[in-house]
Parts: C-alpha cells; structure tokens; sequence
C-alpha cells in the first residue's frame, strides 16, 4: 500500500493514528536540529517532521538531502502542530515521521512548482508535466473534468446519445485550412481531419438518432491568432424533428445549469438580439453586455454642418465612456493614437468631454455649437462626466474599429468583471457573406445552414439579404457557441452549392454521400456546437483557453514538449509512397 491517506486529507480527527503518505517534495526546511518536509500530492500539501528528540539520526540525515521534487513514501503518527497555518486544510496536523522510503529521484525541476513560478510560458509549455503539479494549472483541468462532466450528465438526463464519429475523413467545410492525413493502402489520397463533425451528424439524425452530442476534437489549421488552438474541443450537438426555439431553449437550459452548477449563479432567461441589431448597437456579433456604452448613431444630426470629414462617411458612430471627462491631454492624444493603430485603423477620433456643469468641449467645437453637442449626448446616453468618442468612414469598418475601443476602455475600466456573466442569443445572422478580396459570396455558418423560410428565392437578387436560421451563443463578448436549422432536402442543399460557387459534378464529389441521404427520409433537423475550452476558460473567470488544456500548442502550433510536427523518416515516406519537394 503506498498510502493510506492523500496529502490534502488530514485533519485534527486524525491526531495520534500512525498514517502512510507518498507524494512529492514540494520543499525542506533544515533548522538543524529540526527538519520540515512539505509533501505534496493533487490533493493538497501535509507538513512532515523529524527532528533530533523524536528521530533517528540516519532518517533525519536522509530527510536532509532530499531533493525538491523526489518522490517519497512516508509512514509516521500524526501530531498536533505547534505553529498552526490557517490557509491550508491541514494547517493543524503534521506528521512525525518514523520511515521514508525514496520512490524516485528528480533532477532539480527548471522552474519553481509554486502558485507564483519563475518559470516564463515556453519553460512551462515544454516541461508542461511539471507544470501540471502546479495549483493553477493543476485546478483548471480539475474545473474542466467538473465542466464536462456537467455537461454530460445534463445531456444524458435530457435523452441525448453521446455518439462519436470518425477523425480519418474529408473536407467538411467550416471556413478553415484541413489538416490532412496521407493514406497508406490508398495510394496518393489523403484524409482530412474533420474540422467539426458536421456532416455526420446531420447523418446521424437521418439515421434517426434524434438527440445526438460528442464532446470531440476538431481541427483547423488557421493562423493562430492569440488564444486559438490547432486542435481544440466542441460539446457538437444536434436534434431531428425540432425548429430553433426548441434548440435555443435546450442549450439555454444546458448553459443555465452549467452556470448554476458550477459557478452558483442563476440567471433567469438571456436575451436575444438579432444579427442587426448587435452590429448596429455593439459593432459587434458577439457584443459584452456586461456594460452599456451602446452606439449611438450620429449621421443625422452630425452631417450637413461645415465639417466635411463627417458629411463624407458613410457612418458617424460615437458612444460615451462613462467618468473619462476627466482624461487629460495626454490621456486623450494616447486614445487617438490607440484607434489609429493598424490593429484598429481608424483615421482619427473626434472627441466631447461632458463636462460636470452640463457644457461641453470638443476637438470639433469649431464646426458644433453647445446645442449640437447636447444632441450628441442625447444619442450617446452620454451623462455629465463622460466622454463621448466619435468615428467616422466606411459603416463596416467604423463599427468594427468603435467596438474594439469600446471593448478596450471597458478593460481598462474595469467594467468586464471576470465573476459576472451575462450570456445572450444573437439570432437572424446572415445566410451569405461577402468576401470583399474574390467578390465572392461565402457560406456566413456554413453550406448546410437553411435560410429562413420564404427567402430562397432572395439568393438570386439579394444574396447578401438573405437570413438564415443560424444564432449564436454570447457569453460576456465571446462566440461559445453556433449553430442553424439546416437544410433537409436534396434541391435547397443543391441551390445552396450552386450559390457558393460548386459546379454541380463539386457538389457531388464533396458532398455527393449528404445529397444521397437527403433522399431517404431526412427529417428535419438542426444543432449547435459548444467551442468547450472557451466555455469552460470564461466560466473559469479567465480568458485564455491554453491554460485550460493539458498540452496546448504554441502560437506556431507546435507542442515544445514532443516537439511535434517533425520530420518523418525516409522508410515512412516510401511506406506512404511520397517524395518531399518543399517549395519555398
Ligand atoms: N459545425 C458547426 C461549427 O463547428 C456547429 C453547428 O452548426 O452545429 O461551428
């Protein structure tokens, strides 16, 4: 038996049993006559003692060289502690040891297994196992193990059949690179990993599994813009016989339980906000309503005076940050600049302080009288004390570039608070989007999504007006999860390839096996899928879903652990019938 107790469980109760312990050395204080060992498991850290009085001198010498990190197995009573430590469950006890065996040995660890280590993220990231027996690290798999296994329970209860699908297959269109696979026995093909598991599935509920989820891998090989993984986890979902009230009113409850049950939160109903309406109040389609400084539009009352910046946009947008009257100068000209940076690409910002005795003073003060200026408040909902901050240009890129200051001031305000969450729909999303670079139309969810009733003929005249049955879940400013209605007969999916651009012989080699079930008795049917390492970092009260996967990949998608992707050897090569020629 290597132990009879964890190191997190001893408690006063305990005091005078004889107890077994293995764990590690997280630490030793030598006092000469007296050494203290902290052993530490996943459970929590007990205090070991030996010392002169009550100790052999051989044991005590060999608690003396032990090493940071050894693992060790102890047998001793446990005893009352003289100098008490509140901040840990087994802050009264500690235990008098009478034998200690080294299980192993450890090189000095490169970093500190504290809370706070030295260690910087790419130490870290390569002795990650290291950094798993850290608390935070440690805590975070533990949280997401209690994340998943919510989910699931929820699911189960609610007659869902955890169903998985295979990773060796081809293209599902998600918008992403594929990440692809050579095929040994088929000479030359390749497999591609699923990117989502979307057409399976859709298959699924043609096969008449009618409440389906995968907690599943999915793979993407994009740029890894910060915080996004190579590989990464979706709780995939779908349902037969069901319009989108019904799924949104299932991930609801799914999203509200999850609230409940792990953070005690209780939130009643989440608002809903269509597509439109989110982009013209946040700028966004994943807009933070944890706080205001909603848009307000301006054209109105803000062209047609002497300031042609203005009279030549087609957008003037402001919203009021609230208390930032006060900013100074230099405060100011940083903001400009902020907003002038590529990232964000605005031109310039005009700017109203609102000030405490109700006047107003402007960079444009030239061009707006005090009237004027008390209009603009009035659209802002801006209060004496506020600043309101103003863009103008193009209506796509001006509420692009005025959401990410809003989202950046309310950083800095500290008006995104880590333990408040406010979750909301966003409904009505477009069925197309417009790729401005080929003049293209693409799918804005993907090719299966269906368009809301009575609007295909639209796709012909006004493909860009076309809405869709797609939404998405909000929580606090992130995407956590998407999903539509899709579409369920053979001729509407064909229409819908037709208008993304397939030749009908495309249509057929990639998506010939969902066109032929659409014609066995396809009920109808839709989904969503969960993007599970966001939701369980924003449920974590953090905001970066690596610190919540055991071996994330770095921002160039390597794993520095295993050092992965590498080479392969001439002999795999030739097993697989290829020759490399690297282009440069
Ligand atoms: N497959 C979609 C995605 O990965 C989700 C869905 O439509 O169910 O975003």
């Amino acid at each position: 038996m290597y132990r009879s107790h964890s190191c997190g469980e001893l408690r006063e109760s305990h005091i005078g049993q004889t107890v077994t312990l293995s764990g590690w050395v997280a630490k030793t204080r030598d006092k000469g006559f007296v050494v203290w060992v902290d052993l530490r498991d996943r459970y929590g850290i007990t205090q070991l003692v030996l010392d002169e009085d009550r100790t052999s001198a051989t044991l005590l010498e060999q608690a003396r060289n032990l090493g940071r990190e050894f693992v060790i197995q102890i047998k001793g009573e446990v005893i009352e502690r003289a100098s008490k430590n509140a901040n840990i469950s087994t802050g009264n006890i500690e235990v008098l040891v009478s034998e200690l065996t080294i299980l192993n040995e450890s090189k000095t660890p490169p970093f500190t297994i504290e809370n706070e280590t030295d260690g910087g993220e790419d130490l870290r990231m390569k002795y990650r196992y290291l950094d798993i027996r850290r608390n935070p690290v440690k805590n975070n798999l533990i949280f997401r193990s209690k994340v998943t296994m919510e989910v699931r329970k929820f699911l189960s209860g609610q007659g869902f059949i955890e169903v998985e699908t295979p990773y060796l297959i081809k293209s599902t269109p998600e918008g992403a690179r594929d990440f692809v696979v050579p095929s040994r026995m088929n000479e030359g093909q390749f497999y591609a990993l699923p990117q989502s598991p979307q057409t399976f599935k859709q298959l699924l509920m043609v096969g008449g599994m009618d409440k389906y989820f995968q907690i599943v891998k999915c793979f993407r090989d994009e740029d890894l813009r910060a915080d996004r993984q190579p590989e990464f986890t979706q709780i995939d979902c779908e349902m037969a016989f069901v319009e989108q009230e019904d799924i949104l009113n299932v991930f609801e409850d799914l999203t509200k339980y999850l609230l409940k049950e792990v953070n005690g939160v209780e939130i009643d109903s989440f608002p809903r906000m269509t597509y439109d309406d989110a982009m013209a109040k946040y700028g966004n389609d994943k807009p933070d309503i944890r706080f205001g400084m909603e848009f307000g539009e301006l054209n109105t009352i803000a062209q047609h005076k002497e300031f042609s910046v203005f009279n030549d946009a087609e957008l003037v947008v402001g919203i009021a940050v609230p208390s930032a009257a006060e900013y100074t100068r230099k405060e100011l000209d940083a903001l400009v600049d902020w907003v002038k940076r590529p990232q964000v690409g605005a031109k310039g910002m005009v700017y109203v302080k609102c000030n405490a005795d109700g006047s107003f003073k402007s960079t444009v003060d030239k061009f707006y009288d005090q009237e004027d200026l008390a209009k603009w408040a009035e659209v802002t909902g801006a209060q004496p004390g506020d600043l309101i901050c103003v863009l103008s240009g193009d209506a796509n890129k001006t509420r692009t570039q005025l959401s990410a200051l809003r989202m950046e001031l309310a950083t800095r305000l500290g008006l995104r608070k880590s333990n408040e969450f406010a979750p909301l729909w966003v409904v009505d999303f477009p069925l197309l989007e417009l790729d401005e670079e080929t003049g293209h139309y693409h799918a804005m969810h993907h090719p299966f999504t269906s368009p809301k009733p009575g609007q295909l003929e639209l796709l012909d005249s006004d493909p860009g007006a076309v809405r869709a049955n797609a939404y998405d879940l909000v929580l606090n400013g992130n995407e956590i999860g998407g999903g539509s209605i899709r579409i369920h007969d053979k001729d509407t999916q064909a229409t819908m390839f037709k208008h993304l651009g397939f030749t009908p012989e495309e249509a057929k080699a990639q998506f010939g096996f969902l066109m032929d079930a659409f014609q066995y008795g396809a009920p109808p049917h839709g989904g969503l899928a969960f993007g599970l390492d966001r939701l369980v970092a924003i449920l974590g009260g953090q905001e970066t879903i690596r610190d919540f996967i055991a071996f994330p990949k770095n921002n160039s998608g390597r794993d520095v652990m295993i050092d992965a992707p590498a080479a392969i050897d001439a002999a795999q090569l030739k097993e697989l019938n290829l020759k490399l020629d690297i282009q440069d």
